[in-house]
């Protein structure tokens, strides 16, 4: 994988966001390639097609890229609201990459794949209309909330400017894929469970310990009165996809999220 920006024909864009735009969905073109099956390249959509930038030709499968000249915190700026809520709801989403590059030199530093099916309601934050005197007037964009979304969601293709192997990234792919099975209205549930056990930061852990996060899982899902009940349900989810296992007496024991090579590799 290339980690340099195309900047070949730059000259005839003025501004700073059309170099970027034209520099990063052409390297996309050259670098990325498709998680979900063998295929090394992906191909361009026709431009204005909203909201895919790239398909694969052998599985169909539909991509997005945005990229920024900021470190990816933990909210990025979407589009807007309800469309996306809308294609969340009916499970079209597409699977997005984000990429961090550097705006001074045109490295690619970082790039993060979010599978389609990892995404939820959960995950998108509604922003405040545009005020009257702007050009959009009540527009209502949204935010894209990584905290929200599953570490093992949020895969990386490149981490600090060194490319992941793509057997790896295919695997973790892989491994998350019997999500998309799940019917689109549950699996939020399934997901921000996940996100909450992640959070704990612990490979063991028990019930209680999901239990204390019950009030940022209701947050999540106001109305709902039955969170420990649903927490139950989705640790049972999440053993069925074979994401933790069960040690019995309510204790609990995630999966790794990447193989031994790759922890290995990143803690150098
Ligand atoms: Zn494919």
């Amino acid at each position: 994988m290339q980690l340099v920006l195309p900047t070949g024909h730059f000259s005839i864009y003025k501004s700073l966001s059309q170099r970027a735009r034209v520099a990063t969905e052409a390297w996309g073109l050259e670098n990325l390639y498709c998680p979900n099956c063998a295929e090394d390249r992906l191909d361009g959509t026709p431009p204005n097609t909203p909201t895919v930038d790239y398909i694969c030709r052998v599985c169909r499968s539909a991509f997005q890229l945005k990229s920024q000249g900021t470190p990816l915190s933990f909210r990025i700026v979407d589009a807007a609201y309800s469309p996306m809520r809308d294609a969340i709801k009916s499970d079209r989403t597409p699977n997005l990459f984000l990429m961090h590059y550097n705006r001074t030199n045109w490295l690619v530093l970082n790039v993060i794949l979010i599978p389609r099916f990892a995404f939820s309601l959960s995950a998108i934050e509604k922003r405040k209309a545009l005020g009257p005197h702007a050009r959009r007037a009540g527009w209502v964009g949204c935010n894209i909330r990584l905290d929200r979304i599953p570490s093992d969601a949020r895969v990386p293709i490149v981490a600090q400017g060194c490319a992941t192997d793509s057997s790896e990234v295919r695997r973790q792919y892989a491994r998350l894929r019997p999500l998309e099975a799940l019917r689109s209205g549950s699996r939020g549930w399934t997901l921000d469970v996940l996100n909450a056990v992640r959070g704990l930061g612990k490979r063991d852990f028990a019930l209680s310990d999901v239990y204390a996060l019950e009030a940022s899982l209701n947050r999540l899902h106001p109305g709902n009165r039955h969170v420990r009940d649903k927490v139950r349900q989705q640790l049972q989810v999440l053993r069925d996809l074979g994401l933790l296992a069960f040690l019995g007496h309510g204790r609990y024991r995630m999966t790794p999220e990447r193989s031994g090579n790759e922890a290995a590799r990143e803690s150098r």
